[in-house]
């Protein structure tokens, strides 16, 4: 079958877990190059090794996505190493379940800086690539709870819905550089992000989905897929896409 990303460089932040690596693992055997950057080194090389198994091109890097000259320099150094930059998915995220009551400012803080900061972060390095090109694809990953809010998590879902405010921003700066610029909003996911969350969260969270479960990581990587492609991705900007989001009005 033909491959539909032959020939593209991808970068994955939060490429070394759950749904960054799952579309890592996707994108590579669809021909592309990919870059795989992660906090946590050791998991984003063992991703990359794993998509290396499909034939192209990988990088791992070790990148905290709030440091921006870290993020500026992984940018510059794909480039170079892989000779350009197509595709940038930004899946790094952190969460924790925190009533509003409990709430301190550097747990804000925290969650804000990787789930909304380090997405712009990783456009704003990404994107100059990109436009050197003469255009790329931006796949934001936020949150069907950037959308219909959630208990415990004001932090996230600020963040959350602030990427999705920021990709509609970005896809409109960025069309006439033929940078297409949408996000994904999906609704639960069993990955280690949401371990941590209470049983009785969960449950409440399964019981509002009309399709009754929660998704898998390998799931939600034909969404980045249609995004990242052509003519699939070509009609998409400043549009959140919502799989498993349970939401089925407007
Ligand atoms: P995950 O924990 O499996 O993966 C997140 C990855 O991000 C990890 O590898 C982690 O090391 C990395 N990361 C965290 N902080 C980082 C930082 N500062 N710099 C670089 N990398 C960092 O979680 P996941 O569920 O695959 O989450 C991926 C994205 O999907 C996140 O943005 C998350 O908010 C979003 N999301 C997840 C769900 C879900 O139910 N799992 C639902 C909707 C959206």
């Amino acid at each position: 079958m033909q491959q539909q990303l032959t020939g593209k460089v991808a970068v994955i932040t939060g490429g070394g877990s759950g749904i960054g690596a799952a579309i890592a693992l996707l994108f590579a055997q669809e021909g592309a190059d990919v870059a795989v950057l992660d906090r946590d080194g050791q998991h984003a090389r063992a991703v990359a090794e794993e998509a290396g198994a499909f034939g192209g091109r990988t990088a791992a890097l070790a990148v905290d996505v709030t440091d921006g000259e870290a993020v500026r320099a992984a940018m510059d150094r794909v480039a170079e190493e892989l000779g350009g930059i197509d595709v940038l998915v930004s899946a790094a995220g952190i969460l924790d379940e925190t009533p509003l009551l409990e709430m301190s400012e550097a747990t804000f803080d925290k969650v804000l800086a990787v789930d909304l900061k380090g997405v712009f972060l990783a456009a704003r390095w990404a994107a100059p690539h990109m436009v050197a090109r003469g255009g790329g694809r931006i796949i934001n990953i936020a949150s069907q709870l950037g959308i219909k809010g959630g208990t415990g998590l004001t932090h996230y879902v600020a963040a959350k819905a602030g990427v999705i405010g920021m990709t509609k921003a970005m896809a409109l700066e960025l069309a006439e550089h033929h940078v297409l610029v949408n996000a994904i909003a999906p609704g639960p996911v069993v990955t280690p992000l949401i371990e941590g969350l209470s049983e009785d969260w969960k449950a409440a969270k399964q019981a509002e989905l009309p399709i009754g479960r929660f998704g898998q990581a390998h799931e939600i990587a034909p969404t980045a897929l249609l995004l990242a492609s052509s003519p699939g991705g070509d009609l998409y900007t400043g549009q959140t896409l919502g799989p498993n989001s349970g939401d089925v009005m407007p």
